[in-house]
Parts: C-alpha cells; structure tokens; sequence
C-alpha cells in the first residue's frame, strides 16, 4: 500500500480548522501552520499531527500544501514575500492548494513562481460554509492541470463530496466570486420583493412559501429568509467583510476581462454600502437589514 502524503496545512481558522481536521481523520499526516501559534498547537493537540516551527520547514516536509488564509495578499506573503515562507522550503514535485477565496489574476502568478520551482499549484475555494468543513461535504471549485488535480483528489475527497473541475488555474477562484455575487443579487431581489409585498398587504412569510414552490425561488429564499432575516436572527455565520471581498473580486474579474457588468456594479456598491454601515464583521443576512432602511420599514412576518 502506497503511503498517504504529508500535506502542511496553513490557515486553522473557522474554515480551515474543520477541514484539516477532515484531512486527520482520513489518515493524512499532517503539517499544521497559522499565525496564531497556540491556534496551531491546539489543533495538534486534539487532531494529531505536528506543527513545524516555521513555514520553510513545513514545506520541507510536505508532499502538499494548503492554503485557507483570509486573502491572496496573505497567500504571497505565506508564500515567497515574508522572511520565512513555503518556497524557501518547496520540494520539487509539491503540489501547493490554494483554497483560500482569492484573487485569480494573483494565483496565476504564484502558480507561474511554484512552478519555477519545479512544483504545481492549483486553485481550490469551497461553498458549503462551516457546517459543510466540519462534515467534510464542501463543494470544491478546483482550476489547474487535469493530471495534477487528479493526484489532489484524495485529499481534496476528504474535505468535499462535490469536487468539479472548471479550468485554468484560477477558474476556481473566478467561479467562487461569480457564485456569490448570483447569490447576493438573488438575496437583494428577493428582500426588495417582500418589501414591495408587504407595502401591499401581503404577508412576507407566505410570499417565502410562494415563492419557495414558484419560480422565484432561489437558495436565499429557500435557506435564508425565513432562518435568518423574517427571524431576526441574522447569525447565518458568514460575515458582510468577506462577502464585499468576494464581490470585489468578482468585479475585478469583469474588468479584466473587458466585461460590462453594470447589474454587478450595484450589487456590489449595495453589499459595500452594508459593510461601511453593519460593519465587516457583520453577519452577511444583515443587508436586508440596509435594504430596510432605503425603504424606511421592517419586514414583519405575520
Ligand atoms: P478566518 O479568518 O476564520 O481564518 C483565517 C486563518 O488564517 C486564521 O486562523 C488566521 O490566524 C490565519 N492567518 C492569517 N494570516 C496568516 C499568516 N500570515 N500566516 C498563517 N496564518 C495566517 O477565515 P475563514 O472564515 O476560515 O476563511 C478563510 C477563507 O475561506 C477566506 O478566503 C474566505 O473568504 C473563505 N471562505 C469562508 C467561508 C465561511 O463561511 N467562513 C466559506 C467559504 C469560503
């Protein structure tokens, strides 16, 4: 029986954590890194494994390395930019995942710098939130070489059950902002729709129950309106912070590729102009509550 690679994971916060724990479970040893030390000690403690005192000698002994930082300006500077970082450390051979929602232009260009030094990069973000980490049931959007992507795919198995391939590196990332950005647009629409019914008379929790068994349906109507919005709860776990990011990513996206996108422009403007009210680590939900305010009323389920 071939042995399972070391894969060095670097990131153990609310995404991460739950999924190196999935790479654990699943017998991978595993290196861990983050930039909280004690995060990274825990995570040993109660999932085994080890966690190397620098990233240099992470990479050394890692077969594959993952990322799942906040940011692709993170992920360069884990990278190659800081004193200490993977490349000073890579094996030729290393295939590096960047799961993180990141910046595709940005992961190209590592990808070019990862591959000078004789190994692989491929993109890999993931849709399914905490609860999804914790089960090991991510969606996984992977970009990059088939053959290589192949050789991920069993620790790629161990954090996702749906693993679909879209291309290029960086097509993962690109389709991660384009997902999010359809489903805030659809999330705006529909709590523009309550208002508009509610002004008329309708009940906005019946109008989620039509629209649920209509064509209107979409997954904020099916998973967050009633949960988080007509509730009050607004604790769906993902924060307005990282959604605006992923946003801006998608815009950027559209600028680079000379696409006019005037209906994401304002989607976007309208998540931005939440963030700079609720704040970033506002949970995303509450930009109905924006909405509410341009309206000048609450939804009241009845
Ligand atoms: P998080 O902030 O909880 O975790 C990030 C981790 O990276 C933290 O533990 C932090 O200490 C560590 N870190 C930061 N800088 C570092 C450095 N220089 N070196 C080593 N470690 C460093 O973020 P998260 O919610 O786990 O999100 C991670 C990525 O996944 C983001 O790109 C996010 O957009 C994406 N994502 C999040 C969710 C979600 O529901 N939270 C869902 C899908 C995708």
């Amino acid at each position: 029986m071939v042995d399972k690679p070391t894969v060095g994971f670097i990131g153990v916060g609310n995404m991460g954590w739950p999924m190196a724990a999935c790479l654990a479970k699943a017998g991978f040893p595993v290196l861990i890194n983050d930039q909280r030390r004690e995060v990274a000690n825990n995570f040993v403690q109660q999932h085994g494994g080890t966690a190397p005192d620098t990233l240099k000698q992470l990479a050394a002994g890692s077969d594959i390395v993952v990322t799942m930082l906040p940011t692709s300006v993170i992920v360069e500077h884990v990278l190659g930019g800081g004193d200490d970082n993977v490349f000073a450390g890579m094996k030729p051979g290393t295939i590096v995942i960047e799961m993180s929602s990141g910046v595709p232009s940005v992961t190209q260009r590592l990808a070019e710098q990862v591959a000078a030094l004789g190994g692989h990069m491929i993109d890999g973000p993931v849709s399914g939130g905490v609860p999804r980490a914790k089960t090991g049931e991510l969606a996984i959007m992977v970009g990059g070489d088939a053959a290589i992507i192949d050789r991920a795919m069993p620790v790629l198995s161990a954090m996702g059950t749906s693993v679909l391939k879209t291309g290029a590196v960086g097509s993962g990332q690109a389709m991660k902002a384009l997902n999010n950005l359809v489903s805030t647009g659809g999330f705006l629409i529909g709590i523009e729709a309550l208002l508009i019914g509610q002004r008329f008379g309708l009940d906005p929790a019946v109008m989620t129950d039509v629209l649920n068994a209509a064509t209107g349906m979409n997954n904020s109507t099916q998973k967050k309106f009633r949960q988080f919005v007509l509730s009050r709860g607004f604790n769906a776990g993902f924060t307005m912070g990282l959604l605006a990011k992923d946003l801006s990513i998608a815009l950027q996206v559209g600028r680079e590729t000379g696409t006019a996108a005037p209906l994401s422009a304002l989607v976007k403007e309208m998540i931005v102009s939440a963030e700079a009210m609720f704040g970033s680590a506002a949970d995303h939900t509450e930009m109905a509550k924006w909405v509410e305010k341009l309206v000048g009323e609450e939804l009241k389920a009845h």
